[in-house]
């Protein structure tokens, strides 16, 4: 027992050595990659449930690397986040996003809004709301069509500061949402104090309905939630026509997923 303890030990170092090695090589890449311009986004339809319309996009990021491919954001976005370097992809991102929406509003599509996904070091620079302001203004995006997308659990972290960046925010203009809800936990009393417009509900329980009676359950009640503080909600991961029928019933307002289109480019997105 205690050699073969030793070798599981010696594969479990070997393998954690590999993957260090590899997040430093991606590391160095993703160094790089900006200024080679190796960074894309895909978007994917926003679809309001009573009109089966689509009404917004949310843009995700993708990395064509030279030779590994099209790598995708959970691969890299952490070693960003990590290095510092989300501070210039995430203003690229929001550039680029900001000036594709601009784009599809000048050619007379009726985009409601463009969600950004917005990471934890992003959002706790004191220059945060300036560069948004910035990027706006660059792109001659109206704020109200600006989506910002934070976690929930980035949210719960960081208080007071987080608080006073979201409320300058949405003094702007811009619609704000809370990403993965339900996965980690809010008090009811901090949702109702931040200035949120939108619950997007987790992909994670969204999953198994209608069958699973527990996310079913889950489902509901932050629809109700969402109901009674008056912010709106959107269901993500919806992969089929048994999803949407329950998720209409339960009164939710939109649904995103791989039944309606998966991450595209934008020239690929079917407006009508
Ligand atoms: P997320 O914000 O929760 O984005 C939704 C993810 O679910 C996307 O993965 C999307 O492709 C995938 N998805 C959409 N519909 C379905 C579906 O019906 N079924 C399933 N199984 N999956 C679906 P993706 O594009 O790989 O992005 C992964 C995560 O990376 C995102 O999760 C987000 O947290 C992060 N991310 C993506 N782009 C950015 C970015 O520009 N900035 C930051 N900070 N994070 C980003
Ligand atoms: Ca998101
Ligand atoms: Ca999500
Ligand atoms: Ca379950």
């Amino acid at each position: 027992a205690k050699s073969s303890g030793r070798n599981a030990y010696s594969f479990y170092t070997q393998a954690l050595t590999l993957e260090a090695m590899e997040r430093v090589r991606l590391e160095t890449d993703l160094r790089s990659a900006l200024q080679r311009r190796e960074f894309l986004l895909h978007y994917q339809p926003q679809i309001d449930l009573k009109s089966g319309r689509i009404v917004g996009v949310e843009a995700l990021i993708r990395w064509q690397h030279p030779e590994r491919g099209m790598v995708m954001p959970d691969r890299f976005i952490s070693i960003a986040e990590d290095t510092g370097l989300i501070i210039d992809i995430g203003e690229w991102v929001l550039h680029e996003a900001c000036r594709q929406a601009r784009q599809w509003l000048d050619q007379g599509i009726a985009l409601e809004n463009i969600a950004v996904n917005v990471a934890g070091p992003q959002i706790q620079r004191s220059d945060f709301v300036a560069t948004v302001r910035r990027v706006l203004g660059e792109t001659r995006l109206p704020p109200d069509r600006l989506e910002i997308e934070v976690t929930e659990g980035l949210v719960m972290d960081q208080a007071e500061s987080t608080v006073a960046v979201l409320k300058q925010l949405s003094d702007l203009g811009i619609f704000l949402s809370i990403d993965d809800f339900g996965t980690g936990y809010s008090s009811l009393a901090y949702l109702k104090r931040l200035p949120i417009d939108r619950l997007k509900i987790d992909r994670s329980f969204v999953r198994d309905l209608p069958m699973d009676e527990e996310d079913a359950a889950i489902t509901r009640a932050v629809i109700a939630l969402a109901d009674s503080l008056g912010l709106r909600t959107i269901a993500e991961g919806v992969e089929n026509e048994a999803q949407v029928a329950l998720l209409n019933k339960l009164g939710c307002q939109q649904a995103q997923g791989y039944f309606y289109g998966r991450p595209t480019v934008p020239e690929a997105i079917d407006w009508t």
